[in-house]
């Protein structure tokens, strides 16, 4: 079983979601990227989780630089893919994934998984990924109210490179 999204085969769970209006079969890490997704044979009555608490685990210790698709990834998809002779089928089946997936990654209305844009890269030889610094992500992505716990606290060695 594959994932819709990234190509890559699932090991761990399986999830069904919603990416961009249409509904994927989806691996662990896609899922959480997903407008919504359920695991795969949940039930979707019964216990009801409650309000969306930010897991502990959310915030990774690790390093602080974390790896972005680039902004133009839509149009350098699209040129190289042109360049190379290859129709979005092709290129859908080089990569691992669904048509649609590559249209709507070319229409710029989905973002590629960083799995997903390596393979791209690496097909295409074009720069797709590119390395930021979390630090600056940070900020707009923990909401207010979020206290980090010990395992949450990631120490910055003093400056940037
Ligand atoms: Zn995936």
């Amino acid at each position: 079983m594959r994932c819709e999204l990234c190509g890559e085969e699932i090991r761990g769970r399986a999830y069904l979601g919603i990416v961009d209006r249409a509904e994927l079969l989806l691996c662990e890490r896609c899922a959480k990227r997903a407008v919504k997704a359920y695991p795969l044979g949940a039930q979707k009555a019964g216990q009801r989780k409650q309000a969306p608490r930010p897991p502990a685990r959310a915030v990774r210790a690790g390093p602080a630089v974390v790896e972005e698709v680039v902004d133009n990834f839509a149009e350098v998809v699209r040129e190289a893919r042109e360049r190379a002779g290859l129709t979005r089928d092709a290129l859908a089946a080089m990569v691992g994934v669904k048509v649609s997936v590559i249209r709507r990654i070319e229409e710029g209305t989905l973002v590629p998984p960083v799995d997903l844009a390596r393979k791209l890269e690496r097909v295409l030889k074009v720069k797709l990924i590119e390395v930021v610094d979390e630090g600056a992500l940070r900020g707009a992505g923990v909401g207010a109210g979020w206290e980090p716990t010990l395992g949450d606290v990631v120490v910055f060695k003093g400056g940037e490179e």
